[in-house]
């Protein structure tokens, strides 16, 4: 019996797939795609025969039903999910439910979109001794958050943060990451599609960022980029500076 395949979409250019993925896609006999956020241009990578259904109508166990179907039947079944399969991706779920069938299953890395973000703008999340951490989260929403992964405990760490899933609220997150202790003044960038055709990108600081936000209409399918690390602020690294010997360089 095959596998089932989860392929890490990329953030929404169709060239910013692994040569894995790319190959499993092109291979494939049956795709289940999360139409609401992957690039369906990615889906011209199928060949002709290819079965494509999108998830954003099925539940879970009609997403199970078609995977056991497929592997029964001998085909290639790929899920196409955006990003990277490890954030946001509801993977625990899926992954469950095939180990109960006895069905086996590998993961295929993607970009995620805040590496796709990044990208964009040409910029670093870890600038030296301005921030070396990077947090990666998410407002409540109809899923919740942990009591001690509150916004405004991590906004405290005044260290670089991509938040994903938020932009519908980005008044609430504002507040939060103020009352969290992040000064008004801390730049942040809103990135609305990353490396789609329509990409937006939207800069300024906390105290006026919902504003511009609202003003563009975005309201999702974007990132909040918190942190000094955006700002004029920076050092050089210890890296390549001359006068800084290492390991490869005496
Ligand atoms: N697994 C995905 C995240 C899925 S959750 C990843 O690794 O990127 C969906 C959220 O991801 C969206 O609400 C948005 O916050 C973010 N997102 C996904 N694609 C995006 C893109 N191209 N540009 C900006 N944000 C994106």
């Amino acid at each position: 019996m095959k596998k089932i395949y989860f392929v890490g979409a990329g953030p929404g250019d169709k060239e910013l797939i692994t040569l894995k993925g790319y190959k499993l896609l092109c291979q494939a006999d049956i795709v289940i795609y999360a139409g609401s956020l992957v690039n369906p241009e990615l889906l011209d990578y199928c060949k002709e025969e290819c079965k494509i259904y999108d998830s954003a109508v099925m539940d879970l166990m009609q997403i199970i039903e078609v995977m056991k179907n497929g592997v029964e039947n001998d085909k290639l079944v790929v899920r196409l999910q955006t990003g990277d399969i490890s954030l946001y991706g509801s993977i625990r779920e899926q992954s469950e439910e095939l180990k109960k069938l006895g069905i086996e299953y590998e993961s295929i890395a993607g970009v995620s979109s805040f590496l796709g973000a990044a990208a964009s703008m040409g910029i670093e999340y870890t600038v030296p001794e301005i921030s070396q951490s990077l947090i990666i989260t998410r407002l409540e929403g109809r899923t919740p958050v942990p009591k001690l992964e509150k916004l405004e405990l991590f906004a405290s760490n005044q260290t670089s943060m991509a938040i994903f899933l938020s932009v519908q609220n980005i008044d609430n997150v504002v507040d939060r990451l103020i009352e969290g202790g992040y000064p008004q003044d801390t730049p942040v960038a809103v990135v609305y599609k990353a490396t789609w055709k329509d990409e937006k990108i939207v800069v300024g600081e906390l105290r006026n960022i919902a504003d511009k936000v609202k003003r563009e209409g975005i309201k999702k399918t974007a990132l909040i980029l918190v942190g000094k690390f955006l700002g004029d602020e920076y050092n050089y690294s210890k890296l390549y500076d001359k006068i800084f010997k290492h390991e490869y360089r005496k």
